[in-house]
């Protein structure tokens, strides 16, 4: 689906018309990959769009840029200011927010640091990545052939530009083989991640999920789930976990700021079912918390000032 044009990009300190927000074609990152970026939403509350943990989100990325050596020319302060004037400035009341800071035009070859550091925030309407019906009723995943990268190969815990190659992969073997997404593993054979979601699974009761270690993005939607669950009441612990544990889980789901909560109903051609009754109370909590109706966290939801 193409991207729906809004108005105005933020683009190396000016709010620039949607289409004039362009690089030149010897940009160091499209070559080299060499940039990070962040995938954020804004959701409509009672007092306005709200941003949901955009803080953390901005300390993600100078994190990602940390270490791919990259100084971000810009205070995450004058970040998360330009986040929010490119919502107002576009009118959004819902979206998904794209910062990205990459090294630019300047010079070519491997060794980035003298090549310049650009930085842009576009946002636009972007509905569920997986689809309303994924939601609602769960997705069909399969383990891919492709394994996640791990820290011998690249910064894992950064999100960066040139990673995502790997998801791609992963992403366009299962989507070819007919399933909606990629559960991929580790070089140990251990479960990891989605192509861009964090994975959950629920056996007797107990949620799991993947240690940061065992190749995984430290997701904020995950971290989210996991202090739902704290809260809830709901036994949950970071676990190294097996490709049996996926076929024999209870429930499943995946998690991330564009897919949200996704309910798992078949993996590998294993039937998990409908969305269980966890994965429903977990998709109900988080929701409240986006839409800023929930106390408990009314501080995740950063409203638009
Ligand atoms: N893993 C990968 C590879 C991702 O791209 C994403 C999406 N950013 C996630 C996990 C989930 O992270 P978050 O909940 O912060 O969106």
């Amino acid at each position: 689906m193409p991207i729906p044009e809004v108005d105005k990009i933020w683009f190396n300190g000016e709010l620039v018309p949607w289409q004039e927000a362009k690089v030149h074609v010897l940009t160091h990152a499209l070559h080299y990959g060499s940039g990070v970026f962040e995938g954020i939403r804004c959701y409509p509350t009672d007092r306005g769009p709200a941003v949901f943990r955009l803080t953390d989100h901005l300390s993600r990325m100078e994190r990602s840029a940390k270490l791919y050596y990259m100084e971000i020319p810009y205070t995450p302060e004058q970040l998360h200011q330009a986040t929010f004037d490119v919502i107002k400035a576009n009118d959004l009341p819902g979206c998904y927010i794209r910062p990205i800071v990459f090294r630019g035009y300047g010079e070519m070859g491997l060794y980035p640091l003298n090549s310049p550091v650009d930085v842009a925030i576009a946002a636009w309407p972007w509905g569920a990545y997986l689809g309303e019906e994924g939601i609602a009723h769960g997705i069909r995943a399969k383990v891919a052939s492709i394994q996640s990268l791990d820290d011998t190969c690249l910064a894992r815990a950064a999100k960066a530009c040139g990673q995502y190659l790997n998801s791609i992969l992963a992403k366009v073997e299962v989507t070819k083989a007919g399933y909606d997404e990629a559960i991929m593993l580790d070089d140990h054979g251990h479960v990891a991640e989605g192509s861009g979601e964090n994975v959950f699974l629920v056996r007797d009761g107990k949620v799991t999920t993947p240690f940061p270690s065992d190749g995984v993005l430290e997701g904020i939607t995950r971290d989210t789930v996991l202090r739902i669950c704290g809260s809830e009441g709901i036994p949950a612990e970071e676990r190294t976990l097996s490709r049996s544990d996926l076929y024999v889980a209870d429930e499943a789901f995946f998690t991330g700021t564009a897919a949200e909560i996704v309910p798992i109903r078949e993996i590998d051609d294993h039937p998990i079912g409908e969305p269980g009754p966890i994965t429903r109370r977990i998709q109900e909590r988080y929701r409240d918390i986006v839409e800023g109706r929930d106390e408990e966290f009314a501080a995740f939801a950063e409203l638009v000032s």
